[in-house]
């Protein structure tokens, strides 16, 4: 495999004119490496569309041999293997659903003993080291040597911006633990078009070795994922606008990175935490006015911050820092609690 690599293409494979229109739009951008199409879909809900199966496959082929373009899939079962393995696809992916579960991972690396192909593998939809770490390490035991692992964010407890949540310490402490190049599937990260882009920019300043990208001739009639997959020209402008710069591991800069990095993931947690409390101190200042009792209760306040210093001492935070912070958001939920007072009529 060639690395930076850059895999584009639809969610799933749909039709075979979708796939083909697709894979030529593709093959005229540049920076594009490798074909992407579902055959088999992982899907929440029974009814909906669970891809087109070996039929599907077929059309993959066919796109290739028009393009030149190499072919990569997503394999949940050693059926899925060797059926992909018969119709020449070039590299395969593990899903984020298949790599939660050892018992289904060790049996595709089992299938895949002896073969020569590419398998992208991964995270799991936990934010789980261990289990991506454990997954990578059942094919290289299995002496398969051409091994990436691509980063698709998280399950996260709360809602973010994000479909799944970046949490970019995990992937680049799993490159620090294991030598495999990394590839940045943005599309299943970001969820939407709008954060792509600067999705995209952000895993290659922290030395992504490549991105998956979802890419669909006609995106808002996608069958699956459709409010993240872009047009080929969107997506030709989208590659053009990015900033590829020179890998350079180990060095200032890079380290420098992934501490910013995970300074974004921090302050974007802070600011839903934030959120959340302003909305509980809402509700807080609807039950006080409903049952007639004062805005500030300065007792209970005072003990909330002697809480917080103590608290915030034994984890190395200064006294100064607890009280500055804790005033300034106590302030602001007061002013929003007095706001509801104020206001004319209950809200419900
Ligand atoms: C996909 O790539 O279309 C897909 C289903 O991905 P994931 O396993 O990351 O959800
Ligand atoms: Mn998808």
């Amino acid at each position: 495999m060639k690395y930076p690599i850059i895999i584009a293409g639809p969610c799933s494979v749909e039709s075979e004119e979708q796939i083909l229109a697709t894979a030529r739009a593709l093959a005229q951008i540049p920076q594009v490496t490798m074909l992407r199409g579902g055959i088999w879909k992982p899907r929440t809900r029974p009814d909906a569309f669970e891809g087109r199966g070996e039929q599907g496959l077929a059309w993959l082929r066919e796109a290739k041999q028009q393009t030149g373009l190499p072919t990569v899939t997503e394999v949940a079962t050693p059926e899925h293997v060797e059926l992909a393995l018969r119709y020449d696809i070039d590299a395969l992916w593990i899903g984020a659903r298949t790599v939660v579960n050892p018992f289904s991972v060790q049996q595709l690396a089992d299938a895949l003993r002896g073969v020569d192909i590419p398998v992208f593998i991964k995270n799991p939809v936990s934010p789980d080291l261990n289990l991506w770490l454990g997954a990578i390490e059942r094919f290289q035991k299995a002496g398969l040597m051409q091994l990436a692992a691509i980063h698709r964010g998280f399950s996260y407890y709360k809602e973010t911006p994000y479909r799944n949540f970046p949490m970019w310490e995990i992937p680049i402490e799993l490159t620090q633990r294991l030598n495999v190049p990394l590839i940045t599937d943005v599309s299943h990260i970001c969820g939407n078009r709008e954060l792509l882009q600067a999705t995209a920019q952000k895993a290659l300043d922290l030395a992504t070795d490549g991105l998956m990208i979802e890419c669909h001739i006609n995106p808002d009639a996608a069958l699956t994922d459709a409010k993240q997959q872009v047009s080929p020209e969107e997506l030709k402008l989208l590659l053009a606008n990015l900033n590829f710069r020179a890998k350079q591991t180990g060095s200032v800069e890079h380290d420098l990175a992934s501490l910013r990095g995970e300074i974004d993931d921090i302050d974007s947690e802070l600011l839903q935490l934030l959120a959340r409390r302003m909305e509980v101190s809402a509700q807080i200042g609807e039950y006080k006015k409903s049952h007639n009792v004062t805005v500030v209760q300065m007792d209970r306040w005072k003990k909330i911050l002697d809480d917080h210093v103590a608290t915030g001492k034994e984890m190395g935070l200064s006294p100064e820092l607890i009280n500055k912070v804790f005033e300034a958001v106590h302030q602001a939920s007061i002013e929003r609690q007095s706001r509801i007072m104020e206001a004319g009529e209950d809200i419900d």
